[in-house]
């Protein structure tokens, strides 16, 4: 059975695009045919942190218009085998995409047994962001521990509940997940940042993953790389516990609290 997963958040910079790179790279790493879908029409950033800029010629655009097939729009993924980014148009204007366009998408697609669709959501709750979620099976909510995040994704939780494909139709509900990103323990500990267990208080939805704030997530993806791929790094650890959970592993949480430094970073107290 393929699963389609929205990462949506309603608030923009909260880390959706890094987070559906990561995810959908971790199940392909997996051995699940996954294919990443960028509905961020018209600000399409996803090819350029998966490293593949270069090699879009067409769009989910074009595709949509039936201008080029599926397959010709498809890139199969330098570094990840079973991985397929489609990429969104940089040009074309919002109102090409239709919900009849994306369900025709998401039936060839279905066709062709992918395991996970992961649909990358743009900001907002208008129609691009309503239109990537209308299918979905599972949301992934990308939260970041402030009350303007955790509004926002209060306000997409509602959206999922009544306007989704599953809402309308009175079917069992989009499953939701919590993905609380860019997470900094010492802030948490100095009062400056909301804690896990207060955000999970407010939008009372089963948590996925904690993903630790990491200055390196930029640095990786400024050289095309996603953030689970450096496996040295907490995100890329935290990352990849996500995606565990994900296929039904029992994975506890890390990096709710501050690392605690080694003897030699103690002893020169950087
Ligand atoms: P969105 O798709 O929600 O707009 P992005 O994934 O594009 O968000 O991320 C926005 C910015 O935040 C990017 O510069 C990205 O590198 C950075 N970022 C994302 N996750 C983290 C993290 N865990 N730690 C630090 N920076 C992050
Ligand atoms: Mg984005």
């Amino acid at each position: 059975m393929s699963r389609i997963i929205t990462i949506t958040s309603g608030k923009g910079g909260v880390g959706k695009t890094t987070s559906s790179a990561s995810i959908a790279t971790g199940l392909a790493l997996k051995g699940k045919k996954t294919v990443v879908i960028d509905f961020d029409i018209g600000l399409r950033n996803l090819d350029l942190i998966m490293g593949c800029e270069r090699r879009v010629v067409y769009d989910f655009i074009n595709v949509i218009k039936k201008e080029a097939s599926i397959n010709q729009a498809l890139i199969r993924d330098k570094y990840t085998k079973n991985l397929f980014l489609l990429p969104a148009s940089q040009t074309r204007d919002k109102d090409s995409l239709t919900k009849e366009g994306v369900e025709r998408i998401f039936n060839i697609l279905l066709n062709m047994h992918f395991d996970f669709i992961i649909c990358d959501s743009p900001a907002g709750i208008e129609s691009g962001a309503i239109l990537s979620l209308y299918f979905a099976d599972e949301a992934i909510v990308v939260t970041n521990p402030e009350i303007s995040s955790i509004r926002d994704s209060d306000r997409i939780l509602g959206i999922i509940s009544s306007k989704s494909k599953r809402a309308e139709n009175n079917d069992i509900p989009v499953k939701e997940h919590l993905l609380l990103t860019r997470y900094n323990p010492k802030k948490v500990i100095q009062g400056d940042m909301l804690s896990m267990e207060d955000i999970l208080d407010i939008l009372q939805i089963p948590l996925i993953g904690v993903i630790p704030e990491d200055p390196d997530i930029l640095k990786f993806s400024n050289q095309g790389l996603s953030a689970i791929l450096n496996i040295d790094s907490l995100s890329g650890q935290a990352y990849s516990d996500t995606v565990k959970r994900l296929l039904g592993e029992r994975v506890p949480l890390r990096f709710l609290s501050e690392e605690k430094k080694g003897f030699f970073q103690w002893l020169f107290r950087r």
